[in-house]
């Protein structure tokens, strides 16, 4: 099966064909670098990365080229900037760099293309003054504003209708524009704050703006793949698209646009009012970063995810399993084989990781009950292959269960006993005798006793 990708702007699955086989390209939209990213803003990062590595497998490495940007420019910089009393290079420099070390502890592959917005000011106020050109855009006030009745498509992104949009509007209604809906391209700078010259005064650019010029600088006028979360369809998406083809005669962007659906915590959204923010930063020094991985993608990209101590509790038992079936085959030297056809056409059907994630299972259990050399050296060739796909398993698994961070030196609760019971009485099911003994041994080492009744098996404390 052919990789099928959900296009939000044509509202279907459809097969990926890259206009250019030997340059296929992807932008997903980065971190505002003001502060510490959040396990929310980890998710478009992880999933959009295993897409990443399936173009690479697919096409060759050398063949895709991958932009992620990193918005430097941004009233919540400038504010913390004020705040700090520093300049703004002092707050982008350390929480870029922060960004980095976080997603980095995710397995995230750095992309090939990492632009910043304050390094392309020049390709900003040219494609501002392309629009103006065009008599897509207009100056009022110190302002460019981007005139959305000149573009019949504008709203085909996020199947809005413009009257709705002004009706609903969270636009900023000001006198200076032509319309309510229409959006900033330029604005003012305030004396106190960074700004750069331009042919209507010093200013600094609109968000949408910074990311339009960054994929015509990096990537070019028309991409395979645009990505982001699905917060960013409207109005971010919808502008970015408004003035990159206006400036591009009518080209259109993107192939395919594509939104991941948002993390929230169990029980409610994540929220710095309410004070229950998880920070990557922080997750990472509790978990192993293939533990919050592999909770990540547990749920398909488009999904909502609802993230919990015990869905990271159900990830790590299961990575412990895979682990353990890896250790119990380290003497076997893994074939060197492709990614199975089962799994990889789960991952064909619009990354389907859940799908994807059944077949590992089916897989290590075939693994865990081989016999034969050549079996197990293909078994756990496979699992590898799965592995570089996902982006898991690249730690040797000694070293794994050494600096276990989770299990081994945790008080589980009842839900993480449950979730291990569970995964046991599978592992019976499916005959993984060695499966079964391991989680007995992982569950007496924390004086837990599992008895085996004919209702099923049961727990209780020692
Ligand atoms: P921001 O720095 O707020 O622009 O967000 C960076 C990326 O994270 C964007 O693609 C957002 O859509 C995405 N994002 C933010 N919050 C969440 C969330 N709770 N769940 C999933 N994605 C999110
Ligand atoms: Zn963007």
């Amino acid at each position: 099966m052919a990789l099928q990708l959900y296009d939000t702007y044509s509202r279907q699955k459809r097969d990926f064909h890259p206009a250019d086989d030997k340059r296929v390209t992807m932008y997903l939209c980065g971190p505002t670098v003001y502060s510490y990213a959040h396990i929310g803003n980890a998710r478009p990062a992880v999933v959009f990365d295993v897409l990443y590595r399936l173009l690479r497998q697919t096409y060759g490495t050398e063949h895709v080229a991958y932009a992620r940007n990193i918005t430097d420019v941004d009233d919540k910089i400038n504010a913390a900037a004020k705040e700090g009393g520093v300049s703004i290079g002092v707050i982008t420099d350390k929480f870029t760099k922060i960004y980095r070390e976080d997603t980095a502890a995710l397995n995230v592959l750095k992309p090939d293309f990492e632009p910043m917005a304050t390094g392309h000011m020049g390709h900003m106020i040219a494609l501002v003054e392309r629009l103006i050109e065009a008599g897509h855009a207009y100056e009022a006030e110190g302002h460019v504003l981007f005139d959305v009745t000149s573009f019949d498509g504008y709203g085909q992104l996020s199947n809005r209708k413009l009257k709705d949009m002004i009706a609903g509007a969270r636009v900023e209604v000001a006198s200076y524009k032509h319309n309510p809906a229409d959006f900033v391209l330029w604005k003012p700078a305030d004396e106190n704050d960074p700004g750069w010259k331009s042919p209507w005064g010093r200013g600094r650019p609109g968000w949408h703006l910074e990311c339009s010029a960054m994929i015509e600088a990096v990537l070019g006028t028309r991409i395979d793949i645009h990505a982001g979360g699905q917060d960013l369809i409207f109005p971010h998406h919808e502008n970015e698209r408004a003035q990159s083809m206006c400036s591009h005669d009518g080209k259109r962007l993107a192939n395919y646009w594509l939104h991941n659906g948002f993390l929230d915590l169990v029980g409610g959204k994540m929220s710095k009012s309410l004070g229950n923010v998880k920070l990557i930063h922080d997750l990472i020094k509790e978990w192993p970063g293939e533990v919050l991985r592999f909770a990540l993608l547990s749920a398909h990209y488009r999904a909502p995810l609802d993230w919990s101590t015990a869905l990271l509790e159900q990830s790590k038992t299961t990575l412990d399993r895979y682990y353990g079936t890896l250790r119990r085959l380290s003497d076997v030297t893994a074939a060197d084989v492709p990614v199975p056809e089962s799994f990889l056409s789960a991952l064909h059907d619009d990354l389907n990781t859940p799908k994807a994630f059944a077949k590992l299972s089916t897989l290590a259990t075939q693994a865990n009950k081989a016999d034969k050399t050549d079996e197990k050296a293909t078994l756990k060739g496979e699992m590898l292959a799965i592995g570089a796909l996902l982006g898991l398993f690249e730690e040797d698994p000694e070293t794994w269960f050494k600096s276990n961070k989770g299990l081994g030196d945790k008080d589980l609760d009842a839900a993480a006993i449950d979730a291990l019971v569970a995964a046991r009485v599978q592992a019976r099911a499916d005959k993984d005798w060695g499966e079964a003994d391991r989680i007995r041994d992982v569950l007496s080492e924390m004086n837990i006793v599992i008895e085996d009744k004919n209702e099923g098996s049961i727990w209780r404390r020692s």
